[in-house]
């Protein structure tokens, strides 16, 4: 945290000289002096300080100065740093002006030059009007800050992006958050052009793709080296255990994840049935943790990053990455999970991200305070989801299509359900119409066992209603059935015969793809039992598997 900066302008270089050399004497331990000759030039500075979120104390600026008065200048530096003290520096001559500026000017103070002996004339106001200041002085936020519209799916997405990411950041709501406003009348910058992100050294970019934000704050892209050991695809919980335990068993280990580290898993508010955790942990956690764990035993991570294509030359697996670069690797172990399947009702690709979310981030929860909200989905995540957002919106309804709640609802999750005042479940229900104007404001709900329609206000909509594995990039490469899911160990064996184009005297182990040192885990896997603590488990013994693999091919 930067030290408060206490601000000394005066064009005479003497005096200049002096108030400087007094002032740090004196606060020089608890604060910043700065000074410069010119009322134009401080104020640029000024407005630097404010793009970095530091904090001023204090202006303390001559009344006399050519371009811009010692007056001109405290009012507009009120703009920037409202609850700043301001005093001026007059002659003996300017005390008029001076008694006028505290009047009308809203100045604390005028100190009469010279102040000599500074300890009887200097240092007791400047401490009173320092003492004020630090009575209401509240730190401000020196990370990334985000200001937007609220329902701007731009805003989400960059929110949702430092969030997973485990980036600090503030979070200005243009429409409600005065120092919003003020910030961007700084930059000098249109609200046409909101989202903006602005960084800790006061540089921001404006409407930024991820990937540019990614690139300011530093987070690795690119592969230190040209080979690996072992490279995984894929940073949820499968891919975090079996990076996490590669390299803690000696394997120079790469995982490549094409958004932020936690997978689906990092969208879970509380994950109850992981072992050791007796009241739960929210997937962020989870991720937050094993992230670190990762690092310690000398992963490489890269993120966001994504794996394009993949291709066997010989022992080598070569990896194509989405920036044009290629990675080499002994083997490989494909993690990269499963994504919500989309619904198609009219209105709802618009208002995508307006209120309609596939997955919501938690982060929006605190939007939806005293909403109505709506949630598509029978299974556990829709589940863990209602019983998320009752704690901040008015009332929740769960529309189910089916005539009960899936079979992959947990009973522990039914039985919570069912004790909230605040979620109904409604069975036999789709919805068929999203409308709202700039964000979710209504929705039509169809029961399909009478075709009624009933139009409801609904704040949010929220979709958990099912999944397509991501497995595009393997294709022609690594069997996958019918549904994309990639297909490994005995189910490659048909008839007791190897997958085509298996070239090694020995069946698939478990994990293994039908191409050997290529391994699949987690709910990529066809047939796998999908959620965090198997994937975990199948992260930790793919790790074996290819070291029985790197064993046998050396
Ligand atoms: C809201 C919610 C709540 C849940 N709650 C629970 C719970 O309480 N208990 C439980 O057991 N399970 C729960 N689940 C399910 C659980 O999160 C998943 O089973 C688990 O995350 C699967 O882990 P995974 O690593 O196999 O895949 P994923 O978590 O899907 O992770 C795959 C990762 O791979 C990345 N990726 C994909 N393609 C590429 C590519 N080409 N290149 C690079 N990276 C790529 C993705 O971005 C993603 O981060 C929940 C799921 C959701 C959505």
């Amino acid at each position: 945290m930067s030290k408060p900066v206490i601000w000394t302008v005066d064009d005479d270089p003497d005096v200049l000289r002096a108030v400087e050399r007094d002032m740090r004497r004196h606060y020089g331990d608890r604060y910043r002096v700065m000074s410069l000759d010119s009322g134009i030039a401080a104020l640029e500075a000024t407005k630097q300080l404010k793009l970095r979120n530091e904090p001023v104390a204090l202006f303390l600026v001559d009344q006399r100065m050519p371009g811009m008065s010692g007056v001109e200048f405290l009012e507009k530096s009120i703009e920037l740093y409202p609850d700043a003290k301001r005093a001026l520096l007059t002659a003996y001559a300017d005390i008029d002006a001076a008694i006028r500026a505290i009047n009308n000017a809203h100045i604390d103070h005028y100190l009469m030059k010279p102040w000599d002996p500074p300890e009887e004339r200097l240092y007791g106001v400047v401490d009173d009007m320092l003492d004020d200041w630090q009575a209401s002085y509240h730190p401000a936020f020196q990370g990334v800050r985000v200001v937007g519209h609220q329902w701007s799916p731009y805003s989400t997405e960059i929110r949702d992006f430092l969030g997973r990411n485990f980036v600090p950041h503030e979070w200005l709501n243009i429409e409600t958050d005065e120092s919003a406003k003020q910030l961007l009348k700084t930059l000098g910058v249109e609200s046409t052009s909101l989202p903006i992100v602005v960084f800790p050294d006061g540089e921001f970019l404006t409407k930024p793709p991820v990937a540019e934000v990614a690139r300011k704050l530093g987070l690795r892209t690119k592969a230190e080296f040209p080979f690996y050991d072992l490279v995984v695809v894929g940073a949820g919980p499968s891919g975090l255990a079996a990076a996490v335990y590669g390299a803690a068993d000696g394997l120079h280990t790469l995982l490549i994840e094409r958004e932020a580290p936690g997978g689906q898993a990092g969208r879970s508010s509380r994950i109850e049935n992981y072992l050791g955790f007796p009241t739960g942990l929210s997937g962020n956690d989870l991720a937050r943790r094993a992230v670190a764990q990762a690092r310690r035993f000398g992963v490489e991570i890269l993120a966001p990053q994504a794996v394009t294509g993949v291709r066997v030359e010989g022992s080598t697996r070569v990896l194509k990455l989405s920036d044009g670069g290629e990675v080499g690797c002994r083997a490989v172990i494909i993690a990269s999970g499963i994504s919500f399947r989309k619904l198609d009702v009219p209105g709802l690709d618009r208002l995508s991200g307006s209120g309609v979310y596939y997955y919501a981030p938690m982060s929006q929860a605190f939007s939806y305070r005293d909403g109505n909200i709506y949630i598509v989905g029978g299974a556990n995540s829709a589940g863990q989801a209602a019983m998320y957002f009752s704690k901040f919106a008015r009332h929740v309804t769960i529309l189910v299509r089916g005539r009960a709640l899936s079979d992959s609802m947990s009973q522990y999750l039914e039985d919570e359900i069912a004790a909230t005042k605040n979620i109904e479940v409604r069975l036999n229900s789709v919805v068929t119409v999203v409308e709202g104007k700039e964000h979710c404001e209504s929705i039509t709900i169809q029961n399909n066992e009478t075709n009624a329609t009933e139009k409801a206000p609904a704040t949010a909509l929220l979709i958990y209603a099912g999944a397509v594995p991501h497995t595009d990039w393997l294709a022609g490469v690594v069997e996958r059935d019918s549904q994309g899911y990639v297909i490994s160990g005995q189910h490659l064996m048909l008839e007791g015969k190897r997958p085509a184009g298996w070239t090694i005297g020995r069946d698939p182990f478990y994990l293994e793809t039908s191409v050997p040192g290529i391994f699949a885990v987690g709910d990529v896997r066809h047939r796998s039992a999908k959620g965090v603590t198997s994937g975990v488990g199948e992260g930790a013994m793919a790790v074996k598997l290819v070291h029985q693999y790197l064993g046998l091919v050396q």
